[in-house]
């Protein structure tokens, strides 16, 4: 059997061109990785999502797409994509236990977490190094922990742990904060929370667990040990695009371009190989929101449904 379109991926970005493309009656397959519902399943509250005027949380808003999506025939699968290969006029889609044909793709596989780079990241990691708060927050109750990064990442994940934690303490490398401006706000008037700016993390120090970090101030160079039970990643995601190198362009950051941008009447969502198209965190390295990626999703489903109409017809 060969699908009309294969969807790589469940995060909004998948679910919402499972939605359209099913609803246009084309055979959908989301193959949905190992992070069923994507990056939102990692976090509480989502308070930007329209349609929610007193917010949502993340895992429920994934849940409701997936039944969604499914209300409309889409088959979704919790299989990991290996490859894509060119077929003749047709795609062959391996996973780890099955392969599929398919006309078309969606590449919607977004982004994950990124670490320091410290050996001693992997060490820890389970032992206090985290980068979800919400995965291991449970497990700091009346800890002293740390979260690094000035995102809106970090300021959520550090207002969450506060939950937990007795303290919970904010690094980052220097003085001015990627975070919006709510976001930052938030944790500013959190008793609980901690800023140490102008800072960066040499080393996660510990026995058996975490006991601290050993920070550098980069302005004066000085070095010191500062106590801490747990560690909290939250410096940004890299694409996940791995599987794809060599199959279709990436930038040098692994982002997928995709063409015909700001071009009217072009397929905005295709990739450099006709067939292949890519929406979300994958392709977009600058809104990185929720709303943006399920808009990308509508984009690529609507780009899907008329390159097959041209291409097939
Ligand atoms: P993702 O959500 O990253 O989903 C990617 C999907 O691809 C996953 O299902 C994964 O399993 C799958 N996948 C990956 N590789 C493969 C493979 N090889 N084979 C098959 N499937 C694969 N945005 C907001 O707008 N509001 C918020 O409040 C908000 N809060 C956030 C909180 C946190 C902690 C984080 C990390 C992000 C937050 N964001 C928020 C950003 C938002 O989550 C992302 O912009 C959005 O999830 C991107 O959607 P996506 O569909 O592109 O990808
Ligand atoms: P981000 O905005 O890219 O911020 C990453 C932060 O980590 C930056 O402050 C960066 O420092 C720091 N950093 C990066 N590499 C580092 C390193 N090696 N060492 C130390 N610090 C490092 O990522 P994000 O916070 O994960 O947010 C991603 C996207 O999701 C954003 O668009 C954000 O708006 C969205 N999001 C939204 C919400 C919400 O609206 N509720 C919640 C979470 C995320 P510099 O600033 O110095 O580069």
């Amino acid at each position: 059997m060969t699908y009309d379109v294969v969807i790589i991926g469940s995060g909004p970005a998948g679910y919402t061109a499972g939605v359209y493309t099913s609803r246009a009656m084309l055979k959908t397959l989301i193959l949905t990785g190992i992070q069923e519902g994507g990056q939102l399943t990692t976090t509480t509250e989502v308070e930007n999502f329209p349609g929610f005027p007193k917010g949502i949380m993340g895992p429920q808003l994934m849940f409701d797409m997936k039944a969604q999506v499914e209300r409309f025939g889409t088959k979704v699968l919790a299989e990991s994509v290996k490859t894509v290969t060119p077929n003749g006029k047709q795609f062959s889609i391996v996973t780890e236990s099955a392969t599929y044909e398919t006309k078309s793709v969606i590449v919607a596989t977004g982004a994950s977490a990124m670490y320091l780079g410290l050996p001693s990241e992997k060490t820890f990691a389970g032992k206090g190094v985290s980068a979800c708060a919400t995965c291991d927050g449970f497990f700091f109750r009346g800890k002293e922990v740390v979260v690094v990064g000035g995102g809106d990442t970090a300021m959520e994940e550090a207002t969450f742990l506060t939950k937990f934690a007795k303290k919970v303490t904010i690094i980052h490398r220097r003085e001015e904060f990627r975070a919006s401006a709510i976001m930052l706000e938030r944790a500013k008037i959190d008793s609980k929370i901690t800023f140490l700016t102008n800072k960066i993390i040499e080393e996660i120090v510990g026995d058996t667990s975490v006991t601290g970090v050993r920070i550098k101030d980069v302005k004066t160079g000085k070095s010191e040990t500062y106590p801490t039970q747990g560690v909290f990643l939250a410096i940004g995601h890299k694409p996940n695009t791995e599987f794809l190198k060599g199959i279709v362009d990436l930038d040098k950051k692994g982002y997928i371009p995709v063409h015909g941008l700001g071009i009217p009447g072009d397929y905005h969502s295709a990739t450099n190989v006709p067939g292949i198209f890519a929406a979300g965190d994958c392709v977009d390295f600058q809104y990185r929101q929720a709303v943006v990626a399920a808009g990308m999703g509508c984009m690529a489903a609507l780009d899907v449904q008329k390159w097959l109409e041209r291409y097939y017809n």
